[in-house]
């Protein structure tokens, strides 16, 4: 990964900003107040994962809870997303708890006190959930995120729902043997559809994350049929991937939350985004000519 202040950040962070909207807080509370004038909710993520050491997680930690002052201070509209590898869960469960429940504890003072915990690869799977249960056995307003593309995430669905947590549901974005994770996107799509059904007919508040229009017509239609009225459930998009899709199903009534990550750590994130898309890398590469 590269370090922040490594000349290639400081130089390329351009190619980078259709997905990341800045590096600074004060950029991100203004992305989410432009974002909420066109009716978006957003959940705002300071870059950063794998964090290795205490005196970082700690400032991370710091960040989030500047973040959440500023969110309120400007009557922004925004929860936040966070990395649990950012707080220290590489390190430590305790210590990546204890970070994680001081943003929680903070972030009830907000109008959106909500903070969901992240999915990351699957070497971290079994920990961030055990480390999420123990935060939302006290702090409710704490949620998580589910892989589709996991085998095992229909038993994981499961138990979210007899807690009563929130889930965002997402295809996954990491790089995962087939043993434990479906390859192909038909598997994906079908298991994706599977469990949306579940969380939006016995969950709390899902979050359906997906820019997939099959996917997105497929939910609509279990809405329709269901009878599910849209405040209960949330269409959740990538800031800077189909945004007038986003502001469509504004349009159509239904709630969409952005997630938008900011700061200086955006490498990772961005790899992910253009290894995912051919168009994001296209992207990316037309980017550098049109300067
Ligand atoms: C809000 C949110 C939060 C997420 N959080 C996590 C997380 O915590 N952990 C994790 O592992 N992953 C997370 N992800 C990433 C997710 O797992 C997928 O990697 C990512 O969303 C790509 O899958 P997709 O279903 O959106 O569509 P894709 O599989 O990328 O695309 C499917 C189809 O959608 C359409 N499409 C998609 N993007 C575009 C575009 N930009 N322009 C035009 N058409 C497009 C195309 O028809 C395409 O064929 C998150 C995603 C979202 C939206």
């Amino acid at each position: 990964m590269l370090a922040p202040d490594s000349s290639f950040q400081k130089n390329f962070f351009f190619l980078a900003k259709r997905f990341v909207p800045g590096e600074t807080i004060e950029a991100a509370v203004s992305t989410v107040r432009e974002l909420n004038a066109k009716g978006l909710t957003v959940s705002l993520d300071y870059l950063g994962e794998d964090v290795l050491d205490r005196k970082a997680a700690i400032e991370t930690t710091g960040r989030y809870l500047e973040i959440l002052d500023a969110l309120r201070d400007a009557g922004a509209d925004s929860n936040v997303s966070l990395k649990l590898t950012a707080m220290g869960l590489l390190i430590d469960e305790d210590f990546a708890l204890e970070n994680l429940t001081r943003i929680a504890e903070r972030a009830r003072q907000n109008p959106d006190p909500f903070v969901r915990v992240d999915m990351e690869g699957s070497a971290v799977t079994s920990a961030t959930l055990r480390v999420f249960e123990r935060a939302f056995a006290v702090h409710k307003n704490v949620g998580i995120v589910l892989q589709a593309y996991l085998k095992r995430t229909a038993g994981d669905v499961a138990r979210a729902i007899a807690l009563g947590a929130r889930v965002r549901l997402c295809k996954g974005a990491y790089n995962e043997p087939p043993d434990i994770a479906y390859a192909s996107m038909p598997q994906i799509r079908e298991n994706f559809l599977k469990l949306a059904r579940q969380l939006l007919m016995r969950g709390n508040y899902p979050g359906i994350a997906t820019h997939d229009r099959r996917l997105l017509a497929a939910v609509k239609e279990i809405v329709a049929t269901e009878s599910i009225p849209p405040e209960r459930f949330e269409f959740q998009m990538l800031y800077g991937c189909r945004p007038q899709v986003q502001e469509q199903l504004v349009a159509q009534g239904y709630r969409v939350r952005v997630y938008a990550p900011f700061g200086t750590h955006w490498a990772g994130y961005f790899y992910r985004r253009v290894l995912e898309r051919r168009e994001n890398a296209l992207f990316a590469l037309s980017s550098m000519f049109s300067r």
